[in-house]
């Protein structure tokens, strides 16, 4: 307590030391020092469901946080998709400046920016270390950018789900000739190379899915993971439930902000904003980590469900594959191109430094 009065005093003192010195030179006092500080009252709408965990829940967080950080002068009132705009308008919404904020993921806008896919996942692509390395001490970042300054958009990482699981089906998977024929929902780039296996991809909203998959609309689904799949219900609509999401290893979920939104604000709370997204960042991945293997504990005692691995070769296939829809969509995108080469660059150093630290610290515990 002393030494906060002192210092105070010495503030107080230096403060005044300051006026005087303004009051002697021929400088105007600044009008704008002596107002009270802005307040800026912000808007953020995302793709997701109200109170959806983690997702929604970890929004609502980083706005709290922002209150905080800024000392009350940012306050961002969060809405859910569907609340203020569509969940699918969430890009166009913050682009145009309807709200100054959205949170969504870079996937969703695949059809006007194909290239936005990297930002969320690629079939056999990064895990959520690579990601945020790539996005935090590589190019990525400088790449999402410059992809979205276009659209009037300031883009941060902000939610991860870790790897995935690879889907609810109905009858067993044991080769590629078993996913032929198949209707799956799964979005993006792995429903591109699931069609190419043979299956025929299906798109719709997660609230769709368990109404479909249960009257047999589609014959498999993906959704997120144990723990968002167990609230879907997906258990009593599919009895097998495969693994690792080869096709969502590590999806990034994103914050835009509206470029001259952001340009308006002062450095520290552009600064509170970045300081906040990147603590939700780790901390939606945090809650999947922790939360993930309780549910499909559960999942697998009380409802009875098959977890199982896809065969070998069915992984083999599907990479392969990948390589190709990589290949036939970097051919058609200049912007999808430059991404690719960017990201599969530091892939192949991340997977390299993989293999003699986390994959030989994962055989050295014999896992
Ligand atoms: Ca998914």
């Amino acid at each position: 307590m002393r030494i906060l009065i002192q210092t105070l005093f010495i503030l107080l003192t230096f403060g005044a030391v300051l006026s005087g010195c303004g009051g002697q030179s021929d400088a105007p006092t600044s009008a704008a020092a002596a107002a009270p500080e802005k307040t800026y009252n912000w808007k953020i709408v995302t793709t997701w469901p109200p109170n959806f965990p983690i997702f929604q829940e970890g929004v609502q967080r980083f706005a709290d946080d922002v209150k905080i950080l800024s000392n009350g002068r940012l306050k961002i009132k969060v809405f859910a998709g569907g609340e203020l705009v569509p969940a699918l308008q969430v890009f166009d919404a913050v682009s145009q400046g309807t709200v100054e904020m959205g949170h969504g993921a870079g996937y969703y806008w695949a059809g006007k920016l194909p290239a936005a896919q990297f930002f969320t996942a690629v079939p056999f692509g990064m895990n959520a270390q690579g990601m945020n390395a790539w996005l935090s001490a590589g190019d990525g970042l400088t790449l999402w950018r410059e992809l979205y300054k276009p659209h009037n958009l300031v883009p941060f990482p902000m939610g991860n789900t870790g790897v995935q699981m690879g889907g609810w089906f109905n009858k067993k998977i044991d080769s590629v000739a078993d996913l032929k024929g198949l209707k799956m929902r799964i979005p993006g780039l792995g429903g591109k190379v699931f069609a190419k296996a043979g299956g025929t991809p299906v798109l719709m909203a997660g609230g769709e899915i368990y109404t479909a998959l249960d009257r047999g609309t589609i014959d498999a689904t993906e959704w997120v993971g144990p723990f968002h799949d167990e609230r879907l219900g997906l258990y009593r609509a599919a009895k097998y439930y495969y693994y690792p999401g080869w096709h969502e290893p590590g999806p990034v979920l994103e914050l835009t902000v509206n470029a001259q939104a952001y340009a308006s604000l002062p450095a520290n709370l552009q600064k509170a904003i970045e300081v906040a997204a990147s603590d939700t960042n780790q901390w939606m991945l945090n809650q999947f980590e922790a939360r993930n293997m309780q549910a499909l504990r559960r999942l697998k005692d009380e409802h009875k469900v098959q977890v199982l691995p896809f065969p070998d070769d069915v992984l083999a296939e599907l990479h392969r594959l990948t390589g190709e829809v990589m290949d036939e969509e970097a051919a058609k995108n200049p912007a999808f191109k430059k991404v690719y080469e960017n990201y599969r660059g530091f892939m192949a150093d991340h997977d390299e430094w993989g293999q003699l630290s986390e994959a030989a610290y994962q055989r050295a515990r014999g896992q």
